[in-house]
């Protein structure tokens, strides 16, 4: 049976040392065992306070994003290496917010050409993490506009085969994906329970059968402490990836015990 898997993502939020204080509330909340395994992913910047506010506790630290060469001349980027070598598990890839896909728009629209991501940059930088000691979170989900077209399971399909094309499938066996439908994300218009368990078996009835059994899909998009349990409780549903109510420990906790 797949373990449950719960992991925060702080997005732009929170300096060095509030991003410790709270990773030190969680880690107590948390206790010896969550039942799940849980991460945070915080800023870049914090993930090295977090990392040691987090010692000898369960919860795994994960980045936000990462570049797929290994070192060289790439101003402003970090490697796997690096993040792997700051303390992090856990690596974002693909987040709709990268991808210039946003629930709610919160800049200018002139300016969405800024946030690159494309399907093959994902899987430039899902190869470059294979086979390290990083476990992959890869994003895919649909827009609104997608989903009122009905392109909902050919976007999706589309996304997960360009993450993982020319990587051979058992690579991948461990990796984690996120159903994240843009339009529920930061919206707090969550998508219904139902609909995400079903989209959830779909991504994995798209990915290669050798691996449909172990790798991991979680839904994310305004989970709270109030939708989380109906969520978790789906079958096709392996945890969340949770924006908002990571934020808050006594929030975040609950959700972590509706996964448990
Ligand atoms: C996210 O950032 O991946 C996310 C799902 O955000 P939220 O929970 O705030 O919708």
């Amino acid at each position: 049976m797949r373990k449950k898997i719960v992991v925060g993502n702080w997005k732009m939020n929170l300096l060095q040392a509030d991003a410790a204080a709270r990773a030190t509330e969680l880690k107590e909340l948390v206790g010896e065992s969550s039942g799940c395994e849980v991460g945070i992913c915080p800023t870049f910047l914090s993930i090295s306070p977090v990392v040691s506010a987090l010692e000898g506790s369960c919860i795994g630290v994960g980045a936000q994003d990462i570049f797929w060469k290994e070192s060289g001349a790439f101003t402003g980027f970090l490697s796997a290496a690096m993040i792997a070598d700051a303390g992090c598990k856990y690596v974002l890839i693909g987040h709709s917010e990268r991808r210039g896909r946003f629930g709610k728009l919160e800049v200018p629209e002139s300016t969405l050409g800024f946030f690159a991501e494309t399907d093959e940059t994902v899987n430039l930088k899902l190869k470059a993490v294979l086979g390290t000691s990083l476990t992959p979170i890869v994003c895919v989900g649909e827009t609104l506009a997608e989903r009122e077209a009905s392109k909902t399971d050919e976007v999706i399909a589309a996304q997960v085969n360009a993450m993982l094309d020319g990587i051979e499938a058992e690579a991948f066996a461990e990796g984690v994906i996120a159903y994240e439908p843009v339009w529920a994300i930061g919206t707090g218009q969550v998508c219904d329970s139902t609909e995400a368990n079903r989209v959830c078996g779909f991504i994995r009835s798209v990915l290669p059968a050798s691996i449909q059994a172990s790798v991991r899909i979680q839904y994310g998009g305004s989970v709270n402490p109030a939708n989380a349990a109906e969520l978790f409780s789906q079958p096709e549903i392996d945890g969340g990836l949770v924006g908002g109510a990571s934020l808050k420990p006594s929030d975040f906790i609950q959700v972590i015990r509706s996964a448990s």
